[in-house]
């Protein structure tokens, strides 16, 4: 048999894949020849940084000459339908192509931090490729338009390069931001996502400073949505920031070609400047947005070490005291019942003795993993020692707490752990739990425990691997 077969269904995702590529590049480039004005370079050319994204998205495909040769003939393909003629088409769409390399050369090698801005220097990565893409293309580009047009090679060098980009430093960002599945899924519903987590004032700010920017004449109107941008970067993510800095540098691109911004560009360097320092601006929002997850991700795990045991997952002894007497005040207030339920492992000390301790971290590992599966989502479940358990249940009958922990005691009976060269291997475990209905002013999940553990005792003396309820005269 031969193993080495790829899976049946690769080609055709691969198939697919370029498939969807290709078409992206041709529709996108058709807008860019929409938008070009007759003699000058286009106006909204976002066809090379989408492809550039796509290909370090899709790196199965990247790998594949043929994506290369169908994108380069879905550009050729765009131009030949709005009837440019074939050398001029061949020539530039291997600029494009020649800057496209450049670039995803480039950010493969960076792709795991850039790809979803999983570390800062994403940013920074992002800002060279769109530089080296920008170079790559513009300067085969500029020699092809003088050869074709007859535009001075400066001329169509820095006509190029600003536009590129523009084009790069806002495209590229939202495609190697966007969701999984996003782009090919059209799913805009997940832009909004954002708004409801975070609240719609940082939105309203933007459009207010975007109106300033018509409102106000002059050039220094560019700089006004900044700080709206920044608050935008916090409240709503880095996707979504990038979709807001697309929009708003458009916008900006608009006012300055329709007077608000008092920008007239009666020379070429104007128009260049401008375009790259608006494109430029967009930076510090997208920066702020990485920085801002990243330090909301750190946040979260540092958490989640502090609030749960390393080992089982289960709550640590502190999260578990802090939330448990949170929860049984919460219950006082409302009237309502509670049970806590101390459960610790028989004999643990002899598995750990005859299996050896990792063993016996295993045992733990799999058994908080059985109790998780048997608790509802607002049941509280910590490690207060070795091998001693609680659970917290709100608003459960001493007798529905009872069920619970007589599954969980016959399901770990049941239980065959399997351990390295020594067959199975069975645990059982004893439980005291203390009711009480309703939770009254004095109990404290430190009391309710000591009451637990009085019940414990008990079911340990009667022989093990039993539920012992708590009743006054153990006190
Ligand atoms: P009993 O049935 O009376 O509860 O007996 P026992 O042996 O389970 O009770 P004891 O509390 O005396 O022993 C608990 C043992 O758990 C002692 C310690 O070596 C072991 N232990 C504590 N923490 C860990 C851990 O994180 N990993 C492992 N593998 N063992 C642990
Ligand atoms: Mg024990
Ligand atoms: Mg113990």
């Amino acid at each position: 048999m031969n193993t080495s077969r790829p899976p049946a269904s690769l080609p055709t995702s691969l198939l697919r894949e370029q498939g969807l590529l290709a078409a992206s590049v041709f529709l996108a480039s058709l807008l860019g020849i929409a938008t070009r004005p007759a003699d000058y370079s286009a106006a909204v050319w976002f066809s090379n940084a989408l492809l550039l994204g796509l290909l370090l998205r899709n790196p199965e495909s990247a790998r594949q000459p043929t994506t290369w040769l169908y994108a380069y003939a879905a550009f050729c393909a765009a131009d030949a339908v709005t009837g440019s003629p074939w050398s001029v088409t061949l020539g530039l769409n291997m600029a494009n192509m020649i800057g496209v390399f450049f670039g995803w050369r480039y950010l493969v090698g960076h792709a795991t931090v850039t790809l979803g801005f999983k570390h800062q220097r994403a940013v920074l990565h992002l800002c060279v490729a769109s530089v080296v893409a920008t170079l790559g293309g513009a300067v085969p580009g500029a020699l092809v338009s003088q050869w074709a047009f007859g535009t001075p090679v400066w001329q169509a060098f820095l006509m190029w390069l600003s536009s590129e980009l523009f084009d790069m430093l806002l495209i590229l960002p939202l495609v190697l931001a966007a969701p999984r599945g996003w782009i090919w899924q059209w799913k805009p519903a997940s832009l909004l996502r954002p708004l409801r987590r975070g609240s719609v004032a940082p939105l309203l700010a933007l459009a207010v400073s975007e109106a300033l920017t018509y409102a106000v004449n002059g050039p220094g109107t560019l700089g006004f949505s900044v700080p709206a941008l920044v608050w935008c970067a916090m409240s709503y993510g880095v996707f979504p920031i990038t979709v807001l800095s697309l929009l708003v540098s458009i916008s900006k691109v608009i006012a300055m070609a329709s007077g608000p911004i008092s920008f007239i560009p009666d020379q070429l360097s104007t128009v260049v400047s401008f375009r790259i320092g608006v494109a430029l601006l967009s930076l510090a929002p997208l920066a702020v947005a990485v920085a801002h997850r990243l330090r909301s991700q750190a946040l979260y795990r540092l958490q989640r070490a502090v609030n749960h045991d390393y080992l089982t997952g289960a709550l640590s002894r502190r999260a578990l005291m802090e939330r448990g007497n949170r929860q049984l005040q919460r219950l006082h207030q409302q009237g309502a019942a509670a049970v806590v339920v101390l459960l610790d492992l028989d004999h643990f000390k002899h598995i750990n003795d005859r299996f050896g301790h990792a063993q016996g971290d295993a045992v733990l590992q799999q058994f908080a993993a059985l109790v998780q599966r048997n608790l509802r989502p607002e049941d509280l479940f910590g490690r207060i020692g070795g091998e001693e358990f609680v659970l917290v249940l709100p608003r459960a009958t001493t007798e529905q707490a009872t069920q619970v922990a007589e599954r969980l005691r016959g399901q770990l009976a049941e239980y065959r752990f399997v351990v390295d060269g020594s067959g199975d291997l069975h645990v059982t475990l004893s439980a005291g739990l203390r009711s009480a209905a309703p939770v009254g002013p004095e109990d404290t999940l430190e009391r309710l425990l000591a009451h637990a553990d009085a019940a414990l005792y008990q079911a340990k003396s009667a022989g093990r691997n039993r539920v012992q309820r708590y009743a006054p005269a153990m006190a």
